[in-house]
């Protein structure tokens, strides 16, 4: 909808669109129609609470970058090749040419030949699902979404039932807070500001447990720095000692959960001395954090992603959630647990998703198996055709996703046609055969939700849209058109589309929400600490669950909580654990392109140990050579002892072309799907280093 200039004010509320839990309430300095200033953040969200992160403090960096897309491309050149491979065409004849290609495929193989595919390069519900809609009414392949939440949110579910917990605004209640898997400073600055509260207004303690000493555990009383794909072993070890040492609650066992004799016999034996030989900590570490939260009823575990994305990650989070079962911190305020706050919302997507004409008998892809799909791989296509036809928004999976090599092997068929919808010339977006220029959330209207907190929120354009580019949603309705599909989305506009989200939920309408820029729709205490049951239909937290309900590959699931050893392991040819996380100033693939955070970031690093270093006769700054049997690349060390000695850290994630011979770190990532359901297993990799 067109800005509305009657009343310009210099700061205008926005919403952070980028793929991060806080989805933070901004305020957006507007110089003009076309140009913003500042982005800070909302001071009056007592969540945001005027705080952002420095990448998106700097945005004008990135919407008025030069290096925008402002003309739909077709190539005519070598794929991979950058700006120079294409040619500026119309937006009619652009769209009349990816019609004609997925209609052309549709007509050779089936419909299932065609796979829109997408992420949360935005987070607004109606730019990044629209494309769902499209989907549903020609029945193309679907997408299983397994790149991000579904191994945490599967290991969460299974015990808690509901994608829900304590209110991250309690924090600051908390008298200790344990950040397990995650690292706030650089991915969630938010949550800093709530632990700051709660140490200063407290003295609460922060734990955080991660195999590397993070810029959050950095800041910690307690950093727990255990080997990679152990955090079930620590979970059991910690319930075994509050077991013994007399700091369970068993009144609330007994009557919010499974507890059973078999599981109090279990972990008994998941003593201090068992995980410390495979968790690589001192006994004395895990028996001192185990009585600091056994002793600590208002204790906060924040779950992060990180120790999820592993092929048993899943039993891992599964494990962690059951600690504040067996002390019972639910019943306090600042007490239990949170990972993600998603089915509090209640919003009802059929409109923008096509929920009215999906098709569950259409193909399911899984989309951090890009690779493997596009090479052929009979375990994903099964006796189904192959895809011969992509249509991306909203991510960059030459970057991103899982063996890398085979997806760049894919995305190079001669028989692959591909179409990007983008705002940069990304490494996917140079593959393809099309590529259109996207606004920003700067420049197009949305509706938010957020994991890591409870308000949804509406908002409009603050400026216009660069010259020549299109929100996804005109793209949708315009594709839609050419190629036949119906539904009652691709003849709405943006703004009526949230409006119709809005009332069919049941919340108030697009311009009330709009207005007051946020709709808190935080539960009862009761239901956010699951003192009414939990979120399974016996209303109990379940220590043992029934893993065949969550997927196919339920078999590798253990069937008690605790250390599952079916996952990469190092050995005597791959002696090094490799964690790939995320670096502070690039968030997944987004802001690599910006000024400040390449100055930041510097160039590709591997963390590792003095004592590895030497072993390996390398100084700091040196080239080393990680790989293992996927392939191998060259990237600079750097000395740290804040980690194990047989684990090692590259913080991510780089463009390919960030590295000497143009493949990224994803190169020595599998695209094994985590079990029981899927999920990219980003951080479970044995590796060889030798120097380069
Ligand atoms: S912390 Fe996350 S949501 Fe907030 S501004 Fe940064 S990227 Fe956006």
């Amino acid at each position: 909808m067109p800005l509305d200039r009657s009343a310009e004010p210099v700061f205008v509320h926005s919403t952070c669109p980028h793929d991060c839990p806080s989805v933070c309430a901004l305020e957006v300095e507007r110089l003009s129609s076309t140009q913003i200033g500042k982005v800070r953040g909302a001071r009056d969200n007592d969540y945001t609470d005027g705080v952002v992160c420095a990448k998106v403090a700097r945005y004008a960096e990135r919407v008025h970058h030069p290096d925008r897309l402002t003309a739909p491309l077709r190539r005519v050149g070598e794929r991979g090749q950058g700006r120079q491979a294409f040619e500026e065409i119309s937006w009619d004849r652009a769209l009349d040419d990816v019609a004609e290609a997925l209609l052309k495929a549709e007509q050779r193989y089936g419909s299932e030949t065609v796979w829109p595919y997408f992420y949360a390069g935005t987070m607004g519900l109606v730019q990044r699902d629209g494309i769902e809609r499209l989907r549903h009414a020609k029945r193309y392949s679907r997408q299983n979404s397994t790149i991000c939440t579904k191994l945490v949110a599967t290991g969460w579910n299974a015990g808690v039932g509901a994608r829900r917990g304590t209110d991250a605004r309690e924090i600051a209640q908390s008298d200790l807070v344990v950040v397990w898997g995650g690292n706030p400073v650089s991915t969630q600055v938010n949550v800093m500001t709530h632990i700051a509260k709660a140490r200063k207004a407290r003295g609460a303690k922060l734990v955080v447990v991660d195999p590397y000493r993070t810029g959050t555990a950095a800041q910690a009383d307690i950093h727990l720095a255990l080997k990679p794909g152990t955090d079930g072993a620590l979970a059991a070890a910690v319930i075994g000692i509050l077991l013994a040492e007399g700091f369970a609650d068993r009144a609330y066992l007994e009557k919010f959960s499974d507890w059973d004799s078999e599981l109090e016999a279990h972990f008994a034996a998941c003593t201090p001395s068992w995980a410390a030989g495979i968790t690589g900590l001192g006994e004395e570490e895990i028996v001192a954090f185990a009585r600091l939260y056994g002793q600590t009823q208002r204790s906060y575990i924040r779950v992060g992603y990180g120790f999820s994305r592993a092929r048993n990650g899943v039993s891992a989070v599964h494990a962690v959630t059951c600690l504040p079962m067996v002390t019972g911190a639910w019943q306090y305020p600042g007490g239990g647990a949170m990972q993600g706050q998603g089915t509090i919302y209640g919003l009802d997507e059929t409109l923008i998703q096509g929920l009215d004409v999906k098709d569950k008998s259409t193909r399911l892809l899984d989309q951090s198996r890009i690779g493997p799909i596009l090479t052929g791989d009979p375990r994903d296509l099964g006796e189904g055709p192959p895809v011969t036809a992509l249509f991306i928004q909203n991510t960059n999976p030459m970057v991103v996703c899982p063996d890398s090599a085979k997806v760049a092997e894919g995305f190079a068929r001669p028989d692959l046609f591909t179409c990007v919808h983008e705002q940069f010339m990304t490494e996917t977006a140079a593959m393809a055969d099309i590529v259109l220029p996207a606004t920003t959330f700067l420049e197009h209207d949305d509706i938010y939700v957020a994991g890591g907190h409870t308000y949804l929120q509406v908002t409009k354009a603050v400026i216009d849209p660069l010259p020549d580019c299109r929100s996804n949603h005109e793209v949708i309705c315009g594709l839609a058109e050419r190629l036949g599909a119906e539904h009652p989305g691709f003849n709405m506009g943006t703004w009526e589309m949230i409006d119709a989200t809005l009332k069919a939920s049941g919340l108030p309408d697009a311009e009330t929400v709009h207005a007051a820029h946020w709709h808190d729709c935080v539960k009862s205490f009761e239901e956010m600490h699951f003192l009414n049951g939990f979120g399974h239909a016996d209303k109990r937290f379940h220590f043992k669950p029934d893993w065949a309900a969550y997927g196919r590959a339920f078999a590798a699931m253990p069937a008690l909580p605790g250390h599952n050893p079916g996952y990469d392991q190092s050995d005597a040819e791959r002696p090094f654990r490799l964690v790939a996380a995320p670096a502070r100033s690039f968030l997944n693939s987004t802001f690599t392109e910006t000024p400040g955070s390449k100055k930041r970031e510097q160039r590709p690093t591997v963390l590792i140990h003095p004592q590895a270093a030497a072993d390996l006769g390398v100084a700091d700054g040196a080239r080393l050579r990680l790989g293992n049997k996927q392939g191998s690349l060259v990237i600079h060390a750097e000395i740290f002892d804040g980690l194990q000695p047989d684990v090692v850290v590259v913080e991510s994630i780089w463009p390919n072309s960030a590295f000497e011979e143009g493949q990224g770190i994803n190169l020595l990532i599998s695209a094994d799907p985590g079990p029981p359901a899927g999920g990219a297993v980003f951080h479970d990799t044995a590796v060889w280093i030798e120097s380069a």
